[in-house]
């Protein structure tokens, strides 16, 4: 018995041409098998949905490095008691960093920290180092605001729980930046050493 052909209806195996319409339809499972592979590795990732979640952990040791280096500049100008504040705040933002990876940790995910960019070495003043702050801690809450998003259309309850704590922390840190910078707007020399000496008291 001779061997049928798989493609068409001819009694035997032979070169047959797959029809153009065949191809198209050939294509576009395999477009379509791409697109549902790539789908599920962005919103799975096996990490429970919490796929970018480790980015944060970059985001939030690049601005405690950030800190520390407005903390040298400002105690090199010998504003100690600035100085002081971001040296705190440095600290602040390596303690969100670790929240952050032991949330993931008891979720099952690994969390990554990723290579730093370097951070910026010196300020006109020290109300310019504060003015940069202030633009910095929007820009995390924007990030943050995306986690959630995120968090919210994958249907991740746990993290979007977890993340509401840092959007509260978001609106402390603008707040507490813009004050600053705004104090600063006011103040003369005189003043500037007043508040360099207010700022220098944070526990
Ligand atoms: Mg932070």
């Amino acid at each position: 018995m001779k061997d049928k052909c798989l493609i068409c209806t001819e009694q035997s195996m032979h070169r047959c041409e797959v029809p153009v319409q065949m191809k198209k339809v050939k294509g576009l499972i395999i477009m379509l098998l791409i697109s549902l592979s790539l789908f599920g590795m962005t919103a799975c990732d096996g990490e429970n949905g919490k796929v970018s979640t480790y980015e944060q952990i970059t985001a939030e040791l690049w601005s405690a490095n950030l800190y520390l280096s407005m903390s040298f500049y400002l105690k090199r100008e010998g504003y100690d008691g600035f100085a002081h504040w971001m040296e705190k705040q440095y600290h602040e933002e390596v303690n969100h960093a670790i929240a952050i990876a032991h949330y993931m940790i008891n979720r099952n995910a690994i969390p990554k920290i990723e290579k730093l960019d370097v951070v910026p070495q010196s300020w006109g003043n020290p109300q310019e180092a504060f003015e940069d702050a202030y633009k910095h801690e929007r820009h995390v809450s924007q990030l943050i605001d995306l986690l959630v998003k995120v968090a919210s259309e994958e249907k991740d309850n746990a993290t979007q729980d977890f993340l509401w704590r840092f959007v509260r922390e978001q609106v402390e840190e603008e707040a507490s930046t813009l004050n600053i910078v705004e104090k600063m707007r006011k103040a003369g020399e005189a003043g500037i050493l007043f508040l360099d000496a207010q700022l220098g008291k944070r526990a």
